[in-house]
């Protein structure tokens, strides 16, 4: 799940999955971590039922479910063509704005969907997270089907961040599933892959204007492009992300795709996999040591995801529904994506839009503690680094893959 790019420094390094919070940090970044270590034994003490829970530090916000999209591996964009009126059922800004004010600071705001750029007031849902959550990572993912809408807001959101919040960093996403034709099938849209390109473009010429920006690229790693991922990294090395990122397609509550055979077998995951971990060892002893503390996280999941596809459990505890949380577009807070709507912990509407009071609900502890029995297991990357930090044993292959010799 992750692949060898360019990086804006005209050399090879390794991104991916949602490592972000590790990988875009350079040395001035390194003070996040003072922040990031006492909020991890907070989370520990609160799986073992010491504290009640505080505030995430990873919110993912589903800012829509509308989608132009016709993916094999989600099925989002079908609600609203079976269910029209579901649409109108989304949180307006007003309310988005009550849930934002009643939390915190987050340290990353995680966007997702849906097409996000497809909400009118997509740019002014960024400005909230900016003033309630001040984050200091904001993620969004795009198909880049409308390009001038997208190209518009982005506009607004990189000025408005230029002069207000110039030290948040802001990655945008296109989505690269495979090359030409091969990615308008996966994504069921012809052109989708020249629009993707073009946006790309875009971005990276925005980066000189707008130095908070992080031009990134990701794959979503399916049944339809598993045995070509190396072919697929070569390309993303020859336009020059700043990262590449890859999730794994899982059959996901939110994605309505629990019948879709998408996922590849652990197998051949692990081959696809393969040579971007050797690559990643044979390139360590020339890294810094904040890329090598990078790099040896991103070994670690890979082995956690293959062991979790193949041992289908809770290879290591889940802090799903404490370090992270998933906010729906109808304002369903989610422990994770992954079990969605099967294990909602409750509407924000029904708890005067506090998040604090809905996450420390009853409902909220009762998805926790089924969690905690380990009913579910994935390999969901954004919550395994979250694992990952908070899990003894991993940290120490870390440390191990870090030192090993080579
Ligand atoms: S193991 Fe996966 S499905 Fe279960 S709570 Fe964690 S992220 Fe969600």
């Amino acid at each position: 799940m992750t692949a060898c790019v360019s990086n804006h420094n005209g050399s090879l390094s390794f991104a991916g999955d949602h490592s972000y919070w590790f990988s875009e940090l350079n040395g001035e970044r390194m003070g996040y971590f003072k922040e990031v270590v006492p909020k991890m034994i907070q989370y520990r003490l609160v799986k073992l039922g010491w504290v009640g829970a505080s505030l995430p530090m990873n919110l993912t916000f589903s800012v829509t479910n509308v989608c132009q999209s016709r993916c094999k591996t989600c099925s989002i964009w079908k609600l609203y063509n079976e269910h029209p009126e579901k649409r109108k059922e989304e949180l307006s800004l007003g309310e988005i704005e009550s849930v934002f004010k009643s939390m915190g600071h987050i340290y990353i705001f995680n966007v997702s969907g849906g097409e996000p750029f497809l909400r009118d007031d997509f740019s002014e849902i960024i400005k909230l997270a900016c003033k309630y959550l001040t984050p200091g990572i904001i993620h969004i993912p795009t198909n880049a089907i409308a390009e001038k809408k997208t190209r518009h807001q982005l506009k607004d959101i990189l000025s408005f961040l230029q002069i207000n919040y110039p030290d948040v960093q802001l990655t945008v996403k296109p989505s690269l599933d495979h090359i030409e034709g091969k990615h308008d099938d996966i994504r069921g849209v012809p052109g989708n892959f020249t629009k993707v390109i073009s946006l790309f473009r875009w971005l990276q010429e925005m980066k000189s204007d707008y130095p908070m920006l992080h031009a990134e690229l990701g794959t979503v790693i399916s049944n339809w492009n598993v045995e070509d991922i190396d072919e697929i990294s070569t390309f993303v090395a020859g336009l020059g992300a700043d990262s590449y990122r890859n999730e794994i397609a899982e059959q996901r509550s939110e994605m309505f795709n629990n019948d879709d055979l998408i996922t590849p077998s652990p197998e051949l995951y692990e081959e696809a996999i393969h040579s971007f971990v050797s690559n990643i060892r044979s390139e360590m002893k020339n890294k810094t040591m904040f890329q090598k503390i990078t790099n040896a996280f991103r070994i670690v999941y890979y082995n956690l995801a293959i062991r979790i596809m193949g041992e289908k459990r809770q290879v290591i505890p889940c802090y799903a529904g404490i370090s992270n949380a998933h906010m729906t577009p109808y304002g369903d807070i989610w422990a994770c994506c992954t079990l969605g709507y099967s294990k909602s912990m409750g509407n924000v509407r029904n708890y005067d839009y506090n998040f604090l009071k809905l996450w420390k609900s009853p409902e909220a502890m009762r998805v926790r503690s089924e969690i905690e029995q380990g009913e579910c297991h994935c390999p969901l990357a954004n919550q395994t680094y979250s694992n990952i930090l908070m899990d003894t044993p991993s940290l120490l292959r870390v440390i191990f893959e870090i030192f090993r010799p080579r």
